[in-house]
């Protein structure tokens, strides 16, 4: 069978040499081309089959804008975008395959299984708190998988469940949500070691992808939990 062919966008940075070694490794994957601020994807893109974004906020929208005018799937692990933004890029990418998530990691995507389960068994009531520990050079807080927990404890009880940042060291990211009543708490964490785990992810997911009829989908859909 032929490689898939990927292009990855923000190739300079820590996710993008992640992905970068990752796609190098694997031969059911070809790396046609890496993106960084300052260069034109319009020149490379017919190259590709799918394109794998983890770079900026700001970038992402034209990013979508031009898989969606040369019919490419799209991976996006960008974070931090306005809901007017991610608003853009949903209505952008309607006619190609776009897989979307705050974290690629199978652990993270098994914590937001869970959380909704727990939220559901102790109900509005109690306390739900978020932490979250990066790295200090991460852009924006709280992280987009602290906002995706809310949204699931969200749509489990309807309860707004507050998150708190940390920006400490060399911290991949760290997800803690504690559940609290008077004489008892419940905490749910997931720790990230290495960007390996979400680089894998994205990977598995633009190999999905490619095989898939247009849409949004989530790492939900990628591993069947569906
Ligand atoms: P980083 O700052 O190390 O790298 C971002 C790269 O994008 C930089 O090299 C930057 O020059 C580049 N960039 C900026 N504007 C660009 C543009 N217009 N076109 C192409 N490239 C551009 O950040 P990082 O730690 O690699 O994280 C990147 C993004 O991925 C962040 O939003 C982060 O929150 C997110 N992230 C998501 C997951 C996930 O599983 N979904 C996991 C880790 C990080």
């Amino acid at each position: 069978m032929k490689p898939v062919r990927v292009i990855i966008c923000g190739s300079k940075g820590r996710m993008g040499q992640a992905l970068i070694t990752s796609v190098k490794a694997n031969p059911e994957l070809q790396l046609v081309g890496e993106i960084d601020a300052g260069d034109d994807l319009s020149q490379v893109i017919d190259r590709c089959d799918v394109i794998v974004d983890f770079s900026f906020r700001e970038a992402t929208g034209k990013i979508a804008k031009l898989a969606a005018e040369h019919k490419k799937a799209l991976v996006i692990g960008t974070t931090g975008h306005s809901d007017a933004e991610k608003n853009a890029v949903v209505e952008t990418v309607k006619t190609i395959p776009c897989v979307w998530t705050s974290n690629f990691s199978t652990g993270v995507n098994t914590l937001f299984w869970i959380t909704g389960k727990v939220a559901s068994i102790v109900g509005p009531q109690w306390e739900i708190e978020i932490v979250e520990t990066h790295h200090t050079a991460k852009k924006d807080a709280p992280s987009g998988t602290a906002k995706s927990l809310q949204q699931v404890i969200r749509q489990a009880i309807g309860k707004e469940a507050p998150a708190h940042a940390l920006r400490i060291g060399d911290v991949v990211g760290d997800h803690t949500v504690t559940f609290g009543t008077s004489g008892e708490r419940i905490e749910l964490s997931h720790r990230a070691s290495s960007r390996e785990t979400f680089a894998r992810g994205a990977l598995r997911a633009a190999k999905w992808a490619v095989t898939q009829k247009p849409g949004l989908y989530d790492m939900q859909d990628v591993l069947g939990l569906k």
